[in-house]
């Protein structure tokens, strides 16, 4: 019995570094002790591996160069310090659809509009020279400033939240591509925002709540109206499901006219969402 507990004991113990395995050829349940040995030597390679990955991240930040997306001056990051705090000056801006209101004091885009989302977050205007950080996401496949964005959007959104006197969404959600889009372009740059958004924020994600029924084309030569109808039935979610009570978050990379997540918002309220929020990179003014 002792010999069995030895046995059992050893079983549980990691093998010391370069230590050979006490194994005799013939021994009974061997083949289950080497598959124990090398479970906890894939593990010690793969926590080995994960902090080797971590240190050359932080190393290649530090010591590697990146042109900034807007100016090109070549410093650590992928916009640098003076164009990121360019973006993400403060700007007074519509609680309901995030337009700079200038010298507005009620919002025009919302009195010509009502929308199905209640509050929208974003970080700047879809205008030169920060226009580059979607178009570069979008059509260069420059897929690291969907993490900037994604990184500058977690950390102004509790204090947006806060400010609207709401708690954070129960689950956020990108506006999804249509199938022909998504296999063209090869990623919706929503979900690449919300994906480490979510992550930072510790929030629950869902990449396919929505779906998009149909390829609405482009709509930049469309008016609000045509945009509207242009849309309508564009969305439906994926699974049958309600989602009552809950607050959903859509993100996108852009607001234009906000009638793409008006038309999302409306179907996520038919389901039962309580409240939805919109956050975005940019915003056109
Ligand atoms: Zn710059
Ligand atoms: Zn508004």
């Amino acid at each position: 019995m002792q010999g069995h507990g030895q046995t059992r004991q050893q079983e549980n113990q990691e093998p010391a570094r370069g230590q050979a395995l006490p194994l005799a050829p013939d021994e009974p349940g061997r083949h289950a002790r080497w598959a124990a040995a090398g479970r906890q030597v894939y593990a010690r390679a793969a926590r080995a591996a994960g902090a080797a990955g971590r240190a050359l991240s932080r190393a290649r930040e530090q010591l590697l160069p990146s042109a900034c997306v807007l100016c090109g001056t070549v410093q650590r990051h992928v916009v640098c310090t003076p164009c990121a705090a360019d973006l993400l000056r403060p700007v007074r801006r519509c609680t309901v659809c995030a337009l700079a209101l200038g010298r507005h004091r009620h919002c025009p885009a919302c009195a010509a509009s009502p929308r199905a989302f209640d509050h929208a977050h974003t970080l700047g205007d879809y205008a030169a020279p920060q226009d580059q950080l979607v178009l570069a996401l979008k059509f260069g496949h420059a897929l690291p400033l969907a993490a900037w964005l994604a990184a500058r959007l977690a950390e102004g959104l509790p204090g947006a939240w806060a400010v609207a006197r709401h708690a954070a969404p129960d689950l956020i959600a990108p506006v999804p591509l249509s199938p022909q889009r998504l296999a063209a372009r090869g990623f919706n740059q929503a979900w690449e925002i919300a994906r480490p958004l979510a992550r930072r924020l510790g929030l629950h994600t869902d990449p396919v709540l929505l779906q998009r029924q149909r390829d609405t084309g482009s709509q930049r030569a469309l008016d609000l109206a045509a945009r509207q109808v242009n849309l309508q039935g564009a969305f439906a979610l994926t699974r049958a499901m309600r989602l009552d009570g809950l607050h959903v978050a859509l993100v996108d990379d852009v607001m234009t006219s906000g009638a793409t997540l008006h038309e999302a918002a409306a179907v996520l309220k038919a389901r039962g969402a309580s409240r939805v929020s919109v956050i975005v990179a940019l915003r056109t003014p």
